[in-house]
């Protein structure tokens, strides 16, 4: 059965692409089944290793490994990549050159990832002691025995774990991807490059000065990026631009000591009270959000995003479903239609209990942290002031500072701003012939026809690359869309971690 199945799908992968290439990927594939379990294992291994960024020993621990798999896989000039800054997690390098090779392509993805608070995962569920299990959380949920090397894996079991998805599995499917090659006796038709970030999910604050620094190294025609989930289609896809970013913080401030509500409620304005009224003023119920000139750098779209949007599958309604809802923000436009406007995302906000600890009490600030997400044409600072002015607009003393005695006894309505350092969206154009070059080579791993995302809804600090190298970066993601990333319970359908890998095998052969 399962090779009938096999023999179809060799059949229409022919139809669909060049007969060698195909047949490249095919042995990819021979090489990776008959070393599944050792694969399997070694990744559960890989996760078993903290990745959080204040955890330094750790994170130089998963330097060391990937370093390991580097050179076992016979990849040159294996080192790490400091930067100036004492303390700061390095960068893993590695270099294969290939005799005759035109072009060179590096691959990217990072080994840290987001914090935990292992008290919110299901039970039996922990961030660094990874599991396999039969599928997704829901009714059947079971934690599977590691199978011996006899028992066949299911493509649809997952492995739980921090970094499962986002992204240890960018740098396992990368290096496997070499090493599937090398094993079936195959050589890449690039140069390749091996770049593994260990700050990203803490900012990226150290990138570009171990860009600065290494730049000798660094040289190439397109940088890989390997990191996010794929399509929701389940179909493969490449993103041609990411969002950027920025946070703040806002702090409002109401009496200096909590009061009883009964005895001062109706007269101490509640500041709890005047957060919502004033977050209220920020959107309307459309979703579109009212700040002056919120939308105005907004660049437009070209011919060739406005067709890729129109040639996605639509995955709204499916969504919709999934996630438990019924209507949506910006009415008429879809999901990946509205990754191109930017948007303000309440994070979180807070003021005094709820729950078991609620009281009876008038509280003595309210604070919210807003996610500015960034578009092409937006500039994050920019976009910070106008919240800042919107809020001064509505008669609030806007001051950066904890306010004094004296501050908070002359004005009526007091905010503190935090603004939160961030960057803005990149974009790499969509008719570049490398593009077109890469879209055919995925193309080769698979018989549907892979997506072409004008950008992707996530952030990634990608201009640092087009600033400091003048790189061509296109982001070439795995993960399975419902990986939960930088959330508790994040994992990484097994069938996702294969396909990654021969995804970047079938880059690694480029034509
Ligand atoms: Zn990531």
């Amino acid at each position: 059965m399962i090779k009938t199945i096999r023999l179809i799908m060799i059949m229409l992968l022919l139809q669909h692409v060049g007969f060698s290439q195909a047949r490249e990927i095919l042995k990819v594939r021979e090489w990776r089944e008959k070393n599944e379990n050792r694969l399997l294992k070694e990744y559960l291994n890989f996760l078993s290793v903290p990745n959080i960024a204040a955890d330094t020993v750790s994170l130089l621990k998963n330097a060391d490994i990937i370093m390991e798999m580097l050179r076992t896989s016979g990849v040159q000039k294996v080192q790490l990549l400091k930067p100036v800054t004492k303390g700061a997690a390095p960068a893993v390098f590695g270099e294969v050159i290939t005799p005759g090779a035109k072009q060179t392509i590096i691959f990217y993805a990072h080994y840290d990832g987001q914090p935990v608070n292992p008290a919110n995962w299901y039970k039996g569920l922990d961030p660094f002691k990874p599991v396999l299990t039969n599928g997704p959380l829901g009714n059947s949920f079971q934690i599977l025995p590691v199978p011996d090397a006899q028992t066949s894996i299911d493509p649809d079991w997952r492995i739980f774990g921090r970094g499962a998805s986002d992204d240890k599995a960018g740098v396992m499917s990368i290096i496997t991807a070499y090493q599937a090659l090398v094993s079936s006796s195959q050589k890449p038709s690039v140069n390749i490059k091996f770049f593994f970030e260990g700050e990203e999910e803490a900012g990226s604050a150290h990138l570009g000065e171990i860009m600065e620094t290494h730049r000798s190294l660094l040289g190439s025609d397109l940088w890989i990026m390997c990191d996010g989930p794929v399509h929701q289609s389940g179909r493969k896809s490449i993103s041609f631009g990411v969002r950027g970013d920025a946070n703040m913080e806002l702090i409002l401030y109401g009496p200096n000591k909590p009061l009883h509500s009964g005895h001062y409620g109706n007269w101490v304005r509640n500041p709890a009270w005047q957060l919502v009224q004033l977050m209220a003023t920020m959107k309307n119920d459309k979703g579109e959000v009212t700040i002056k000139g919120y939308y105005d750098d907004v660049a437009p779209l070209s011919e060739l995003e406005k067709k890729a949007l129109r040639e996605m599958p639509q995955v709204d309604e499916q969504m919709k479903k999934e996630l438990g809802i019924v209507t949506t923000e910006m009415e008429g436009k879809s999901l990946y239609e509205s990754y191109n406007f930017p948007s303000l995302n309440i994070n979180g906000i807070r003021s005094a209990d709820v729950g078991a600890m609620a009281a009876n009490v008038i509280p003595v600030k309210a604070s919210v942290v807003l996610d500015l997400r960034q578009v092409a044409g937006t500039d994050w600072q920019k976009q910070q002031q106008k919240v800042v002015e919107h809020i001064r607009s509505r008669g609030y003393y806007v001051t950066e500072k904890e306010p004094t005695e004296e501050e908070r006894a002359k004005y009526p309505d007091i905010i503190q701003v935090i603004r939160k350092s961030g960057y803005n969206a990149q974009k790499t154009r969509m008719d570049l012939p490398v593009a077109e070059k890469l879209i055919n080579a995925i193309q080769s791993t698979t018989a549907e026809k892979v997506v072409r995302v004008p950008t992707m809804g996530g952030s990634l600090p990608l201009f640092i690359f087009e600033q400091t190298l003048g790189a061509t970066v296109i982001t070439v993601p795995i993960a399975n869309h419902d990986n939960n990333q930088h959330a508790e319970n994040e994992n990484i359908r097994i069938r996702n971690l294969w396909n990654g890998i021969e995804t970047m095998a079938s880059i690694m052969l480029m034509k």
